[in-house]
């Protein structure tokens, strides 16, 4: 071991015993009362990661997967996106808090998901969901790309930026789901020197939340038109539905 894998080392024995683990969001106790980081695999739809009603086994689909396919082959998310998840609280802090120290942290719960499922193998790929280049700019990071990169280091699985948003889409936010699949089905494209790296591959996009599925469905269509083999997603959390 070389000075530096013995510090390593040394840090990752001691450090938990001398400096408790505090929460990443406000710096408190870990896990602290406020934002507890919670991943039980509650029975998810294996197409689109709702949360099933009781007596329906993990990883089936849901009523509206089995009428209606999702266009992706598994989504994965550590829990729910709504007014009463602890995840709100992480995700608009990583999203618009200007916290992006907190995709490592959560990029890190996204790998463990990942490996859980059995889904990496020799043929896999992370993309993450490209985000619009003035949107970009004005944040001064893109979540997504990030997440990627930090999932794509805790489970030791490639990621490529693949994809690029040709426009901004009205923020998802303001459109009843109805509304959103014509928005987003134009606005992204594939990196023509991309294409060998999607090409025959199991691709899982990576986003900060599910919310209708309109842009993650956008984004399979062009990665399978670029030949990808299975799309799939991997997300934070899962929009509850309001209906
Ligand atoms: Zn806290
Ligand atoms: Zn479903």
């Amino acid at each position: 071991m070389d000075v530096q894998g013995k510090i390593r080392w040394g840090v990752r024995r001691f450090v938990p015993w001398v400096y408790p683990a505090l929460c990443e969001l406000c710096g408190g106790q870990a896990p602290c009362a406020e934002h507890p980081w919670m991943v039980c695999m509650e029975p998810r739809c294996g197409r689109c990661a709702q949360r099933l009603p009781e007596g329906i086994a993990r990883g089936q689909s849901c009523a509206d997967c089995v009428t209606n396919s999702s266009g992706l082959a598994q989504v994965l998310a550590l829990g729910d996106y709504g007014a009463r998840s602890d995840w709100k609280s992480w995700i608009l802090a990583l999203k618009h808090g200007g916290r992006p120290d907190l995709s490592q942290p959560l990029g890190a719960l996204l790998a463990e998901r990942l490996k859980v499922s059995g889904n990496l193998g020799s043929q896999f790929v992370l993309v993450p969901v490209p985000l619009y280049f003035w949107r970009r700019l004005h944040r001064g990071y893109d979540q997504a790309a990030l997440l990627a990169r930090a999932v794509s280091q805790g489970a030791g699985a490639p990621w490529s930026q693949a994809l690029y948003r040709r426009r901004s889409t009205v923020a998802q936010g303001s459109l009843h789901s109805r509304g959103r699949a014509p928005n987003v089905s134009e606005a992204f494209g594939l990196h023509p020197e991309a294409i060998d790296r999607v090409q025959g591959r199991n691709v899982y996009l990576v986003d900060d939340v599910y919310t209708s599925g309109a842009t993650l469905r956008a984004c399979a269509r062009i990665l399978r038109a670029g030949g990808a083999r299975k799309v799939g997603a991997l997300v934070l959390a899962r929009a509850v539905r309001f209906a």
